[in-house]
């Protein structure tokens, strides 16, 4: 099956060869199909699997020769939980929209920056990418309006109706048309997701991709064994013995994260931190240039655990394990994305030896694990 057969219109063929997307990954082959018949979608898929193209293509098509909505009333809505997200669903619909006949104006809001230049940009906006608070602000200051909503799209669903969000996404939810098409995309299929699920879906096209296996079978996992104290020397044992260039590390806090960027700077390793408590410029900066390659080690905490994606990172390092398997997943689905091989190692201290044991075992896979205490520390 190729892309032409779903009867996308030549410019979005012709970006989809720019950009070197030969053939569809499994979710488009289901989702795009279903979705330009305006068909309701629940699509569970790992991360990395393609979903964002899976329904940016369609939603664009759709939007082609549709008759133009009010000014300020947006036609498509794409709801994300992080910033980071926001920015980067942005860009690809800007990407895939860039050679269309018919200009669409994609805008995404998010908070932690001003509110004004994003009250402009929703001037003649058709497809809104927000985070829910920002978009609520907006929507109270009449800069944007949801009543002419005709798709709804959820990224990252399960954490967008957790708890943390649950009374802005009633609120949204009750500003939104009865009638539209719903898509929703998540990587697993939690409680809140089946509940919802049943409200908001209207005789839903499913699509379950078997998760995490098959993608984690291109990620190498390491364990090492690693007394606490001696966690600081692994790490810059490990980047610069073996000369990694490109290394995303995960801590738990956002103390600890700016703890180790600083350690390793100190050790002249090139590194920065990001986490909930950085300004938002400092965060989309140092992303970009840690995606560019020109940053050498990112160190961050969860934040960063979902969705985002980097492409062909192939280093993750756990420098703490994350309490739920889950997040581990999640981390080390940071690499070994898009069918490109990429390593994850985890540094596992004695308390953490009987928790990591559980990790495994909910993955489905046993990781290599390796003695810190027969490498040689001491000059690191
Ligand atoms: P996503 O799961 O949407 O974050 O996508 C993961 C990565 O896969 C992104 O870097 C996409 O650019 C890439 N990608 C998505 N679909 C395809 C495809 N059909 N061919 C090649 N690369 C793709």
């Amino acid at each position: 099956m190729s892309f032409s057969s779903f009867g996308l219109s030549p410019a979005l063929l012709k970006t989809l060869a720019d950009q070197n997307y030969t053939q569809p990954y499994p979710i488009q082959k289901e989702a795009i199909p279903a979705i330009l018949k305006k068909k309701d979608i629940l699509g569970i898929a790992p991360t990395g699997s393609g979903k964002t193209a899976s329904y940016v293509l369609p939603v664009l098509m759709n939007l082609q020769g549709s008759s133009f909505a009010k000014n300020r009333h947006a036609q498509v809505l794409v709801l994300v939980p992080t910033r980071e997200l926001a920015v980067q669903v942005r860009d690809v619909f800007i990407q895939f929209g860039s050679e269309l006949p018919e200009r669409v104006r994609i805008s995404a809001v998010f908070g932690g920056v001003s509110i004004n230049p994003q009250m402009i940009g929703l001037q003649g906006v058709q497809v809104l990418i927000a985070t829910p608070g920002r978009l609520l602000e907006l929507v109270e200051s009449n800069a944007v309006h949801l009543s002419e909503i005709d798709t709804l799209v959820l990224d990252e669903a399960d954490k967008m109706l957790n708890l943390g969000f649950q009374d802005e996404m009633k609120r949204i939810f009750a500003l939104l048309p009865q009638k539209r098409q719903n898509l929703l995309f998540s990587a697993t299929l939690s409680d809140n997701l089946s509940g919802i699920n049943q409200i908001l879906l209207h005789d839903p096209v499913v699509i379950k991709l078997e998760p995490e296996p098959e993608s984690l079978d291109l990620i190498e996992q390491t364990g090492y064994f690693v007394p606490l104290e001696k966690k600081g020397p692994l790490l810059r044992y490990l980047i610069k013995k073996n000369e990694l260039k490109q290394v995303l590390v995960f801590t738990s806090s956002t103390f600890q994260a700016d703890n180790v960027a600083d350690k390793l700077c100190k050790n002249g390793i090139d590194a920065v931190s990001i986490h909930s408590k950085k300004s938002q410029g400092a965060r989309t900066e140092a992303l970009r240039e840690f995606k560019t390659g020109k940053l050498q080690v990112l160190v961050t905490t969860d934040l960063l655990a979902r969705g985002i994606d980097i492409e062909f990172l192939p280093h993750v390092i756990n420098y703490e394990l994350p309490r739920s398997p889950k997040d581990y997943i999640h981390r080390i689905g940071r690499t070994g994305r898009a069918e490109n091989p990429g390593t994850a190692i985890s540094f596992v201290t004695p308390e953490d030896q009987h928790h990591f044991r559980i990790i495994q075992k909910k993955m489905g896979k046993w990781v290599t694990m390796i003695d810190s205490a027969n490498l040689d520390l001491k000059t690191y």
